[in-house]
């Protein structure tokens, strides 16, 4: 079995020290697959998601114990920058876009950094409008201009602009009209399909986001209760049950599905 490109390896997680987000997550995501990351509000998936990044420690987050490695490197010991630069890109919850600047431009601004010739960049940006052909169109307005689902799209193509290994994506649906919520789920899996794109997704819309993933991991009050191949999650109504609050003990979903087990296939 390959290697995961990413492993969480029984993660705790704090802020300040003392409010615990995260305890013991694991999950892991190989290579070329898409990963969900589930649960309802609250439940942790952006603090895993800061944790992958090392993003915690701005805001006086860290993690406690356990540890992270992307392909090799102890993410904990490296630096953001250069976890972009080994092509861990994430694009964080609410689609932050630079609103002054042009779509164009903020598309641009994910090639910052890398040393890539005009030409190379060019062929980047074409690639971008052809997977979100919205952005070629709007590409000399203001991003704070442009609708949700243009901004969502937006800051997706600037983490495709730094060439992700391993791209990370923070609720893309969040108050996305469903037929865009679906566009831009169709056009990752595209990426994922036809390039081989990695792709961990921390999702509130379980519906979705098990539709196009290949695996699954559940979040429940900082602890990974649930994971297993999205096929058979998505066909387990007790799933949606414990979504939406219905009162199924989660303990009786880890009985039942095999999962969460912290290196799974590995
Ligand atoms: P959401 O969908 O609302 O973003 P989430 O599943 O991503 O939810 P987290 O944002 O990771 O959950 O939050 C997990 C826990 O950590 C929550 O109890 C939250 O209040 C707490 N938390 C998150 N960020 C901070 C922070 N900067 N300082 C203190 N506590 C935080």
């Amino acid at each position: 079995m390959t290697a995961p490109l990413l492993r969480i390896e029984a993660v705790e997680a704090a802020y300040q020290s003392s409010i615990v987000a995260l305890h013991g997550v694991s999950l892991d995501v190989r290579p070329g697959e898409i990963h969900a990351l589930l649960g309802a509000n609250g439940t942790g998936k952006s603090t895993t998601l800061k944790a992958v990044s090392n993003l915690l420690p701005a805001e006086r987050g860290q993690v406690t114990a356990g540890r992270i490695v992307f392909d090799g490197h102890d993410t904990g010991r490296t630096s953001p920058a250069d976890l972009l630069r080994l092509g861990l890109v994430q694009v964080l919850e609410g689609r932050h876009c630079f609103r002054s600047l042009t779509v164009e431009e903020n598309l641009l601004t994910g090639a910052l950094g890398r040393d890539a010739r005009r030409s190379e960049i060019a062929g980047d940006l074409a690639r971008v409008y052809a997977i979100f052909p919205k952005l070629k169109d709007r590409c000399g307005t203001l991003a704070g201009l442009s609708s949700g689902g243009e901004q969502q799209m937006t800051a997706i193509g600037r983490a495709l602009m730094s060439r992700p290994r391993l791209l990370v994506l923070d609720e893309p649906s969040m108050g996305l009209a469903p037929l865009v919520v679906r566009d831009i789920f169709e056009q990752l899996r595209r990426l994922n399909r036809e390039e081989g794109l990695s792709i961990l997704v921390a999702e509130q819309n379980s519906t979705v986001a098990l539709q196009y993933a290949d695996r699954a991991t559940v979040l429940d009050a900082g602890v990974a209760v649930l994971g297993g191949d999205a096929q058979t999650l998505r066909q387990r109504a007790d799933i949606q049950a414990f979504y939406f609050g219905e009162g199924v003990a989660s303990s009786a979903l880890v009985d039942e599905v095999a999962v969460a087990s912290p290196h799974e296939g590995a």
